[in-house]
């Protein structure tokens, strides 16, 4: 199975540094099957980087989008204006959901017009620090993958990624266990398989997302059910990002060697 790579730049670099640092990294990124490469740009960024980009090589992706596809609604960009301009979008960050209070119910609203659009919802899920150590896991990803996903089509699954970024994990340097890696991811899937059967659950791609940097990269993507990585503080550092592409490429390798 492919893995993801995603680059999650956040509110950093103005238009030109965006364009800069793109050239930069496709300098490094040789175009490889088996990684999905994308970056997350600002929605300034979007337009002069899809005609500069190699689309073979990295795809974009949108940081969020509102769920009206047009009308009276000052200052939002709309699922329908990134048409054409972005393959993917971020759904539910949780700097969305904490910082703009965005609820369960809008998210679901993003999920169904980034689908609606031809866009891939990147549903982001994941548990505060005092829910970690209250035990309230697998309650709050049973909660955002169902408030997410709710009145989303079995026919529309194969467009849809899940990323597991525990909220205490973003930009903190702390990331859980391995096992508990493992476990959420595997609480997501079951979860999906409630919701949409078990062959949905198995081949939606699951991420991890949650300071992962250069040196936790290959131990975290190694881990089963791990189907690539969100990253956002080392995906501005180009070498770092650039050699966590070449992880998930030898690991992609590898498993096509094994069979
Ligand atoms: C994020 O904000 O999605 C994220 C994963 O941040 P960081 O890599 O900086 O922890």
């Amino acid at each position: 199975m492919k893995k993801f790579v995603i680059g999650n730049w956040k509110m950093n670099l103005n238009v030109h540094e965006a364009s800069l640092f793109a050239a930069k990294l496709a300098q490094d990124i040789p175009i490889r099957r088996g990684v999905e490469t994308i970056i997350c740009p600002s929605f300034l960024a979007l337009e002069p980087l899809s005609l500069q980009i190699d689309h073979r090589q990295m795809k974009l992706c949108a940081q969020n989008c509102y769920w009206r596809d047009s009308g009276a609604f000052t200052g939002e960009i709309s699922a329908t204006q990134l048409r054409g301009l972005a393959q993917y979008v971020l759904v539910g960050h949780s700097e969305r959901r904490n910082i703009f209070d965005e609820d369960d119910r809008e998210i679901r609203f993003k999920v169904q017009a980034a689908l609606r659009n031809g866009l891939t919802p990147i549903l982001c899920v994941g548990e505060t620090e005092f829910e970690y150590n209250e035990g309230d896991t697998p309650h709050v990803l049973n909660d955002h993958v169902a408030g997410g996903l709710l009145n989303v089509g079995s026919d529309q699954m194969d467009d849809v990624i899940i990323a597991y970024e525990p909220v205490w994990a973003i930009g903190s340097g702390k990331t859980p266990k391995l096992e508990e890696i493992e476990k959420a991811i595997e609480l997501i899937r079951t979860q999906v398989a409630h919701m949409f059967g078990k062959s949905i659950a198995k081949n939606v791609p699951i991420l991890y997302g949650g300071s992962v940097n250069l040196t936790n990269a290959r131990a975290i993507l190694s881990v089963k059910g791990v189907d690539g990585l969100l990253i956002a503080t080392a995906s501005l550092i180009a070498p770092e990002f650039v050699g966590i592409v070449e992880i998930a490429s030898e690991l992609v390798k590898k498993e096509g060697e094994k069979g």
